[in-house]
């Protein structure tokens, strides 16, 4: 018996002091300035940095691998504070927040077929390139509202994500998720947007789509440097977007918005229903 404690008592010894000379042995040194990076990051883990995580962004821009603005949900608050850390000069980040250029919805988007399977974005792309007749247009199974960490995306009740410019703090998860590359960044001071992601030609987006750019060149008529049509598409040329707003009013098709109030008017948001049937063929 006494042995056996004896000998239980030698490995428990043995082990300890393994252990110990392990722990010196192979300890990270971590710069404490590692830690101070990390306590003025937001904390989302959101990847927006392009590391994994905000402990991989902290450890790359103490290396230099990554600049002190380089978090856009920390924005220019911790890019300010970091630059402070590092002992360096404060890096200005041009602050941005994602817009779903798309306003065809299930009552004014036109369907190709009723779409019943899995609740995602990415799965009703792979049928059919999606169920929607515009082939840019959001599905609306809400994937983008999903994967966004600060809950900025809401679905309407008829099946359209639309991002709050509040609470969007432009970490670009809801840019890499969606398979209709139909959400852009966009910079924070301009409102003004067309809120549309087809190109096809006017006479074919008016068969599937109530709202969508018809390539008129209105727009570019009532405010020349603020619009450029390309690919039978207008946009924003968001170098001048302070002139953009006269067109607003002007555009048939409505497809230009002033988000005035964080979220373009009439808006109605409700959790999305299972299965996307925008306008669908029965
Ligand atoms: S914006 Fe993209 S990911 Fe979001 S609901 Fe529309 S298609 Fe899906
Ligand atoms: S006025 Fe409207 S429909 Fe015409 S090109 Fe401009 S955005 Fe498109």
């Amino acid at each position: 018996m006494l042995e056996a404690i004896m000998s239980l008592g030698g490995i428990g010894l043995s082990a300890a002091v393994a252990l110990g000379f392990a722990a010196k042995k192979f300890a990270v040194e971590i710069d404490p300035r590692e830690l101070a990076v990390l306590e003025v990051l937001p904390g989302a883990n959101c990847g927006a940095c392009g590391y994994p995580g905000c402990g991989g962004y902290a450890k790359a821009v103490v290396a230099g691998q990554a600049g002190p603005a380089d978090c856009p949900p920390g924005g220019a608050g911790a890019a300010e504070k970091i630059a402070n850390i590092l002992g360096i000069a404060p890096v200005s980040a041009d602050p941005q927040v994602a817009v779903v250029l798309c306003q065809g919805d299930n009552a004014k988007a036109q369907a190709k077929y009723r779409y019943l399977g899995l609740h995602d974005c990415n799965a009703a792309q792979k049928i059919a390139d999606g169920p929607k007749a515009c082939p840019g247009g959001c599905l609306g199974l809400g994937t983008c509202a999903r994967v966004c960490p600060f809950g900025a995306i809401e679905m309407t009740a008829e099946g359209l994500a639309v991002i709050s410019r509040e609470k969007c703090t432009g970490c670009r998860k809801c840019v890499a998720a969606c398979p209709r590359s139909v959400i852009r960044m966009t910079p924070l001071d301009a409102t003004v947007h067309v809120l549309c992601n087809s190109t096809d030609k006017g006479a074919l987006v008016r068969k599937y789509c109530q709202v969508g750019c018809i390539a008129c060149q209105i727009c570019k008529k009532t405010a020349p440097e603020a619009y450029v049509i390309e690919n039978f598409l207008a946009r924003v040329t968001y170098e001048h977007h302070q002139l953009a707003a006269p067109a607003v009013e002007k555009c048939p098709t409505k497809c230009i918005r002033d988000f005035v109030d964080g979220y373009p008017e009439g808006s109605s948001f409700a959790p999305p229903t299972c299965g996307v049937a925008p306008g669908a063929a029965a």
